[in-house]
């Protein structure tokens, strides 16, 4: 069982949390919990180290952000003993879970879960703080990144050999967008593993992308779901697994979108081979990553266009790195726009049906929404528009492809 910020924000959210569990004890289940740190706690200490550091220092960065978790672990524990549970908690190197170096976005190399297991031999509730994990030769606490308690608890999960890994949040479980948004979003029931990572990594903000790289991988059944059900008689949420599993198949899953995006636009760019190379090199090289890029055939044949998106955070850095190399790559114009949106339409249904896409190019010109960039894949497509219409394109595609709640 997994519990993200809201689901811990105070004592009294962890004490519902803990009736949740003992709800699950209950049943007979042995249980590893993974918490988040409170809601907006790890911001709170972001904003702390942005303070103090001008020496910034990433192996202190997640000395400072991993204690978070360490709070909330600790607390779960006490208010179990409390309800008269066994428990303790456990932080990441106490596991250990082992991870490389790269301190703020580590990776997970390894997880003893022997400790884990005998936690339950002994009728103990294993409470794990999230996020956190450990690496060995330099002996130092790593972080696994924003969002990264999802990934600790599906690892942990795999590591353990457990039959569910369950991720508790604020929402009852995975929609077909952002309700916020379109009011008449539906929860779904179950999603495939591919799907899931195509709307995370699209901008779905249940789930670490990272996380359902790893279910995917290991097979781990997730389900996701809310805390703010009664812990008495909870409601069902959506389950994240393989397709196989999936009888009712739709054509399109959800639409995702996501604001984070910039576009950059090189004009008359000498058409020649390494062209691509010297611009993208560089961007690489400053760990930008780029996402969609269009090329256009050129009139003349020696001169072309190029435009692509990166990150809206790395949106300044990227046009440095250009500008600075505007020489070496020989192009004429750069320019860029941070007010787009990337909207994307995903479903396994795409890799049987043809013309999707091409509906949805229809109803937005119909709505007179201008795409700038298209990519597709072989169960998504994204379009770049401008980021006034994003209401107004989700809302459409969402009606096009049948996926409005009836009321
Ligand atoms: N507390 C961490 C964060 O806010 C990890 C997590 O909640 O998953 O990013
Ligand atoms: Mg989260």
């Amino acid at each position: 069982m997994k519990f993200g910020g809201t689901s811990v924000a105070n004592v009294d959210r962890i004490r519902n949390v803990a009736e949740h569990v003992k709800r699950e004890v209950d049943a007979g289940n042995e249980i590893a919990v993974v918490v988040s740190a409170m809601a907006g706690k790890t911001n709170e200490l972001v904003a702390w180290c942005k303070e103090a550091g001008s020496h910034f220092d990433n192996a202190e960065y997640d000395a400072i952000v991993a204690s978070g978790e360490l709070v909330t672990s600790g607390l779960l524990a006490l208010v179990l003993k409390d309800i008269g549970l066994q428990a303790r908690s456990w932080q990441g190197w106490q596991i250990p879970l082992l991870t490389d170096d790269a301190h703020g976005s580590a990776r997970i190399l390894k997880i003893d879960g022997s400790g884990l297991l005998d936690c339950f031999r002994r009728g103990e509730i294993a409470v794990v703080a999230g996020f956190q994990g450990f690496h060995a030769s330099t002996n130092r606490v790593t972080t696994l990144g924003r969002g990264g308690s999802d990934t600790s608890a599906v690892a942990l999960a795999a590591a353990i050999g457990a039959d569910r890994c369950d991720i508790y949040t604020d929402v009852d479980g995975v929609y077909t967008t952002d309700p916020r948004v379109v009011p008449k979003a539906r929860r779904l029931d179950k999603v495939s593993f591919e799907e899931m990572l195509e709307m995370a990594s699209l901008g779905a903000k249940v789930l670490q992308v990272r996380s359902v790289e790893v279910a995917m991988v290991h097979k781990v059944k997730l389900y996701v779901r809310s805390s703010f059900d009664d812990p008495a008689d909870p409601k069902r949420g959506t389950l994240i697994c393989d397709e196989e599993e999936i009888v009712e198949q739709q054509i399109v899953t959800g639409i995702a979108f996501s604001r984070d995006e910039a576009q950059i636009t090189l004009r008359e760019v000498a058409d020649k081979p390494g062209v691509a190379a010297a611009i993208f090199g560089p961007l690489a090289e400053a760990s930008i990553n780029v996402d969609m890029i269009i090329q256009v055939v050129s009139d003349d044949t020696t001169t072309t266009d190029i435009t692509f998106t990166v990150p809206a955070s790395e949106y300044e850095r990227a046009m440095g790195i250009l500008e600075a190399r505007r020489e070496k790559i020989g192009f004429a114009k750069i320019s860029g726009a941070q007010d787009v949106v990337k909207i994307s339409a995903i479903g396994v249904g795409m890799r049987s049906h043809s013309g999707v896409a091409a509906r949805a190019f229809k109803a937005l010109a119909e709505k007179g929404i201008n795409i700038r960039a298209i990519t597709t894949s072989e169960i998504k497509f994204s379009m770049l528009i401008d980021e006034a219409y994003t209401e107004l394109a989700v809302r459409t595609l969402h009606s096009l492809y049948g996926l409005d709640a009836k009321v």
